[in-house]
C-alpha cells in the first residue's frame, strides 16, 4: 500500500475568463509550494493549455473537466480526452452530478469515458454520489455501490482499475453548492463502503485509489473533513474560485 498525500482538486466549473483566471491560477501556483498536499485545478478546456503553461515546473496539476469517450469525429462542441491530454492536463473529472442530472450522463458513458481516459493516459476522477430522495429513502449506500458498478471498467477478475490511472469522488448531489454537508459519521459511512466495495474487487490494490469528499467545503469546515477515515482529499467547486480559500483548505489537509 502506498501512503499517498491528499489530493486538493479545484472545479472551476463554467466561470472564469482568461484575465481572472491568469490572477487565480498564478496565485495558486506561487503558494502551492506550502501546502502539505497534492493540487489539481480543473478549468473550462478553453483554459486548459493556458493553465497548464502558468502551472509548469510547479506541483500543480490541471485537469479537464469532462471528455467524450470517441477520440474524434463528428461531435461538435465535445473535447476528447486525447484532446484534454494535448491541451496539458493530467487528470479529468467524469461523471460530475450537473452532467449526470443536468444532461442526463447515465454510468454506462462514464464507464466509457473513464475507459477512454485512461486510453489517453489521463487519470480519471469518477464522481459519484446520491440525490437528497435517495439519501432520505436510506438508498446510499446501495446508490454508491451501483455507480461504482456501472461507472468504472470492468476485466475478467472485476475493477479495470487502480491507484494511478483512477480518484473517485463522493459528492452527494445535495451537498453541491448548497452549504449543506453530511454529518461526519455520514462521511465516514460513505467513504468507508466505497473503499470496501473497492476491496471487494481489488484486494488490498484499493488502498492506493484516493476517494475525495466534495460538496460545500470550504476552509471553515475542511480540517474536519479532511481528517475523516478514507477520505483521501477534496473536489473542491464555489471555493476554488478564490486561491486563498483554495489554498486554506489545502493547508487543513493533514500531511
Ligand atoms: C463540485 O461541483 O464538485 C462541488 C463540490 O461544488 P461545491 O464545492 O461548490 O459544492
Amino acid at each position: 500500500m502506498t501512503v499517498q498525500k491528499k489530493l486538493i482538486a479545484g472545479n472551476w466549473k463554467m466561470n472564469m475568463l482568461h484575465m481572472d483566471a491568469a490572477a487565480l491560477a498564478r496565485e495558486v501556483v506561487a503558494g502551492a509550494d506550502k501546502a502539505p498536499c497534492d493540487l489539481l485545478l480543473c478549468p473550462p478546456s478553453t483554459l486548459i493549455s493556458w493553465v497548464a503553461e502558468t502551472a509548469s515546473g510547479s506541483v500543480v496539476a490541471v485537469g479537464g473537466q469532462d471528455c467524450h469517450e470517441a477520440d474524434s469525429g463528428a461531435y461538435t462542441g465535445d473535447v476528447s480526452a486525447t484532446m484534454v491530454r494535448d491541451a496539458g492536463a493530467s487528470h479529468v473529472i467524469l461523471g460530475h452530478s450537473e452532467r449526470r442530472h443536468g444532461l442526463g450522463e447515465t454510468d454506462e458513458r462514464v464507464r466509457a469515458k473513464t475507459e477512454a481516459a485512461h486510453g489517453a493516459g489521463l487519470v480519471a476522477i469518477v464522481c459519484i454520489g446520491e440525490t437528497e430522495e435517495q439519501r432520505d429513502a436510506g438508498e446510499t449506500l446501495n446508490v454508491l455501490s451501483s455507480q461504482l458498478d456501472g461507472s468504472l471498467p470492468t476485466g475478467d477478475n472485476g475493477f479495470a482499475v487502480n491507484g494511478k490511472d483512477t480518484v473517485i469522488a463522493y459528492e452527494p448531489v445535495w451537498a453541491i453548492g448548497t452549504g449543506r454537508t453530511p454529518t461526519v459519521d455520514e462521511v465516514q459511512a460513505a467513504h468507508g463502503h466505497i473503499r470496501a466495495h473497492l476491496t471487494a474487487s481489488l484486494g488490498e490494490q484499493a488502498e492506493d485509489i484516493r476517494i475525495l469528499y466534495g460538496g460545500s467545503m470550504k476552509p471553515e469546515n475542511a480540517a474536519d473533513l479532511l481528517a475523516i477515515e478514507n477520505v483521501d482529499g477534496g473536489l473542491i467547486g464555489g471555493a476554488s474560485l478564490s486561491a486563498d480559500s483554495f489554498l486554506a483548505i489545502a493547508d487543513a489537509a493533514p500531511a
